[in-house]
């Protein structure tokens, strides 16, 4: 079972939420502030705040986590894309539920740059 703290935004849309794609506690779902053509969420259904907390997956999970993300671009027609994950508030993190974006299509340059910014202190 997912933990669920509460008022975690992607635990809701792991539980509930609109998934273009599911398999082995993981989902992904379209992001409501696209950057591209195609913009999807991938989230493991266990809550780990950050990717910094990595080793909070067994490798066998980690590594099914990542074949989740290229299923998901396979499952959504793209053959090449991009994957991103911010890490942190100054990576760009507002969400802190681990997720990785997969980007593809058209971006929206303005969007796109201000997605890639790493602000340093
Ligand atoms: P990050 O900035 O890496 O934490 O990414 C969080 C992403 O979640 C942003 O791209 C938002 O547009 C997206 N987002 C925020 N709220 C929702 C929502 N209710 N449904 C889908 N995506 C969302
Ligand atoms: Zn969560």
């Amino acid at each position: 079972m997912p933990s669920q703290p509460e008022n975690c935004l992607f635990c809701r849309l792991v539980a509930e939420g609109d998934h273009v794609h599911a398999a082995d506690g993981f989902v992904a779902i379209r992001d409501i502030n696209p950057i591209a053509e195609t913009h999807l969420l991938v989230l493991p259904a266990r809550h780990v705040d950050t990717f910094r907390e990595i080793d909070a997956f067994p490798d066998e999970e980690a590594g099914r986590m990542l074949r989740f993300v290229a299923d998901t671009a396979s499952a959504a027609g793209l053959d090449d894309y991009k994957v991103l994950v911010n890490v942190g508030e100054r990576g760009g993190q507002t969400v802190f539920h681990l997720h990785w974006h997969v980007l593809g299509g058209r971006f929206d340059a303005g969007k796109l740059s201000r997605a890639l910014e790493l602000e340093t202190a």
